[in-house]
């Protein structure tokens, strides 16, 4: 598929659609980046502006090193939050 990461940008990542189309996995191959998860909600947020990008690859990287997935989210106060997922 010709999805681009919605982080680093890097195209032709794997994106596999969970949840009706509420929630994307995906599996970006840059090696600065990783495999995250990330809802609907949490992209529209990213594209108008939001928290820096970097700062989230930065936390998909470090998770994806001991195993875990990044999951980015909008939380019930409307912003922005990310958790490790163990990997299943
Ligand atoms: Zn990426």
């Amino acid at each position: 598929m010709g999805a681009s990461c919605v982080l680093c940008e890097t195209p032709g990542v794997l994106c596999i659609v969970t949840d009706l189309g509420k929630r994307h996995r995906i599996n970006c191959s840059s090696p600065r980046c990783g495999n995250y998860v990330i809802t609907d909600n949490a992209m529209g947020r990213l594209s108008t502006g939001g928290p820096q990008k970097s700062v989230l690859i930065e936390m998909v990287r470090r998770a994806n090193k001991h195993s875990k997935v990044l999951e980015i989210f909008v939380a019930g106060d409307g912003l922005l939050q990310a958790y490790e997922l163990p990997r299943d």
